[in-house]
């Protein structure tokens, strides 16, 4: 075991945190990897800049947010030498939570959908590839590289440690909340981060919340509730994510066809093709999906350079509320669609936020590995309550599964064939 120890901490400066202190070499290290200096070149909201113009907060920020929640977290389990907390799991935990997201790639969510990759795998291949990652867990031990992605899967022995990285009240979730609020300048996502950390017990293997500070548990799960619906769930945010989306399906169908695009990069072959090794993976960011797309926006192919100038142009798509998903009007729709000439196939999407992951508090999670330990209170005599149960608010909360449809088309290609589209057509698009 080498010592651990910086010879001075060092600090950086953190709108959210105000400071972030590192005092560990290997945190220190970890953080001048590549592998981590990358996330600086993707945005932790995708593209939320597209809504809320201040939305450029980089996944590095947020991952710095992550480690310094999870070291004050522990640095309160010692101070107050609470029993329970296994101390010689600190650097794991910091180093888990410093971790956690660095397989994302530029517009994670989006990409995923399209190439069915997953960052939690490729968070996986970077800690135990051949990476500056790799080596920097490797100098602590020969098993720790194994133990951090353990800590990240959800399959770590201990989980008091898998909880602070990943339960319905981690240092993850806090660490987003409050920097995505913070970033869209919205005025929801606010809670007392400070008030959450000092009612924290480490008790019988997991962490626990003291029933006094039930009522900011409250406030930190109406803030989830609300940024939700008003940023996560956003319809703008989600038309542009759909002709992101577009635009790799067709790159990807082009690329199937032999086309010869104009402009191309290893990386992105790589992708397009689904044969994308770590190699290529590390060098994405978005930058180099934004220059494509440029490039793309004067291809031949005009269904592709349509879909890029729109997205860099925030030409999105517009959207008019459905009552429910399958309305018949909508198969109308294809076939007026494709009188005009238009892509029915392109031209018009059905969008369902709820399909997304949305679980603002589920009240009794099951011991499934995609689903996280619920909070619990425990109150004087020792007794543990799961909070839904207490909480009225929190009950009225848990569990919704509230859903919206949208139907989105790009409406400046419509108001020309305005005249020669169905009444009922007009009157819902309201033309
Ligand atoms: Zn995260």
């Amino acid at each position: 075991m080498l010592n651990d120890e910086l010879q001075e901490e060092k600090v950086f400066k953190d709108p959210v945190h105000h400071s972030i202190y590192v005092q560990d070499l290997t945190i220190w290290k970890l953080i001048n990897t590549p592998e981590f200096q990358r996330l600086r070149r993707i945005r932790q909201l995708g593209t939320s800049y597209l809504t809320f113009h201040g939305a450029e907060h980089s996944r590095l920020s947020h991952s710095l947010g992550v480690y310094e929640i999870t070291r004050k977290i522990i640095s309160q389990f010692e101070r107050n030498r609470y029993a329970g907390w296994p101390q010689e799991e600190k650097l794991l935990s910091l180093c888990a939570s410093l971790l956690h997201d660095v397989g994302h790639g530029p517009f994670s969510h989006s990409l995923e959908q399209i190439f069915h990759t997953h960052h939690e795998q490729w968070t996986q291949d970077i800690i135990l590839g051949d990476t500056g990652v790799n080596r920097v867990l490797r100098e602590v031990d020969p098993q720790f590289p194994d133990k951090v992605a353990s800590v990240i899967n959800k399959k770590y022995e201990k989980p008091i440690v898998v909880s602070l990285v990943s339960s319905q009240m981690d240092a993850d979730r806090m660490d987003y909340l409050l920097r995505d609020a913070y970033f869209t300048g919205v005025n929801y996502g606010t809670f007392d981060l400070d008030r959450i950390l000092r009612v924290l017990r480490p008790f019988k293997g997991r962490i626990v919340v003291k029933e006094s500070g039930m009522h900011a548990v409250e406030d930190y799960l109406m803030s989830r509730y609300q940024m939700y619906w008003q940023v996560y769930f956003h319809p703008v945010t989600r038309s542009s994510e759909i002709v992101l989306r577009q635009i790799l399906r067709r790159a990807s169908e082009l690329c199937q066809e032999g086309y010869s695009f104009s402009f191309m990069l290893p990386p992105i072959r790589g992708l397009l093709e689904g044969s994308i090794g770590l190699h290529h993976y590390l060098m994405l960011d978005e930058a180099m999906l934004q220059t494509a797309f440029g490039q793309w926006s004067e291809e031949k192919d005009e269904l592709l350079s349509d879909l890029c100038q729109r997205f860099l142009n925030r030409m999105l798509y517009k959207y008019i509320p459905l009552e429910q998903k399958d309305q018949p009007w909508l198969e109308k729709v294809r076939q007026e669609w494709q009188r005009i000439g238009l892509n029915p196939d392109y031209h018009m999407e059905v969008d369902t936020p709820m399909d997304s992951p949305y679980d603002v508090y589920k009240p009794g999670a099951l011991p499934d590995e995609n689903d996280k330990p619920p909070i619990l209170l425990l109150d004087e005599q020792e007794q543990l309550t799961e909070i839904s149960v207490k909480s009225d608010i929190i009950q009225s909360i848990a569990g919704l599964q509230r859903g919206k449809y949208y139907f989105y088309y790009p409406e400046d290609r419509i108001l020309p064939h305005t005249h020669s589209l169905s009444f009922e057509t007009r009157k819902k698009l309201s033309l």
